[in-house]
């Protein structure tokens, strides 16, 4: 169960998404514009909201972008419009998941499911320790021999990502699908200059790898530098 945000302007899709999503056992508040959605988000944070693009007052786009400014919330963006550049600019924006309408509750519920589980709603109260990095899901915060490393979004969904499969090579196209939501081509230079910012703030270089060891052609892959089992603390 989990506290769902509507912003949807056309009453008739508004009322069906709320029945589902409270029939699906969650809390369930809608807004009829953006400016209303926006205020909504921010004043009485929800677990999730659901995004209508063509809105009366202001573009979707512009709601999420806003939004992303000053919050992390998961979003999942409804489109009518069928327009690949339209949800990869939503994506861009900082969009979670998206649908194209005509949708069916069970989808929406998916993917709610799914951002939810990637905000790390259902994650383990138990930090992932490789090395001297622990990362703790819930809260989002990671820590490398003990001191705090204040992490973007997409660096936090990257590593996060790579630890969950500590030692194996995760693939640049897996990590567009699971981090960026991209099944599409391209995109490699996102997962390249994400990966740099994140070594960064890890203290490594791609030529001088500490805990992310990229394999050339094929992806990268986390690995406990001193060399022990790694795995999930428990
Ligand atoms: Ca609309």
């Amino acid at each position: 169960m989990a506290r769902v945000l509507v912003v949807e302007d056309d009453p008739a899709i508004r009322g069906a998404l709320l029945r589902s999503l409270a029939g699906a056992g969650h809390a369930v508040t809608s807004q009829p514009t953006g400016m209303a959605g926006l205020t909504e988000a921010v004043d009485q944070p929800p677990d999730v909201v659901v995004l209508d693009l063509g809105l009366p007052d202001v573009d979707g786009l512009t709601v999420l972008s806003m939004l992303r400014a000053v919050s992390s919330v998961p979003v999942v963006v409804a489109t009518a419009r069928d327009d690949e550049k339209e949800i990869v600019r939503a994506l861009d924006l900082g969009a979670d998941d998206y649908l194209v309408k005509p949708f069916g509750g069970d989808q929406l519920e998916a993917r709610i499911r799914a951002v939810l589980r990637r905000a790390g709603h259902d994650a383990p109260p138990t930090p992932i320790v490789v090395g001297g990095l622990v990362i703790t899901s819930a809260s989002r915060e990671v820590t490398v021999d003990g001191i705090p490393v204040e992490l973007s979004r997409k660096e936090f969904d990257l590593l996060h990502l790579l630890a969950q499969r500590v030692g194996e090579v995760v693939t640049k196209r897996e990590i567009l699908t699971e981090v960026w939501r991209q099944s599409y081509g391209g995109g490699d230079r996102t997962v390249d200059v994400h990966l740099s910012w994140l070594r960064r703030k890890l203290g490594e270089t791609a030529a001088d790898p500490v805990y992310l060891h990229s394999v050339r052609g094929v992806g990268v892959r986390l690995v406990d530098p001193r060399g022990a089992h790694p795995g999930s603390a428990d």
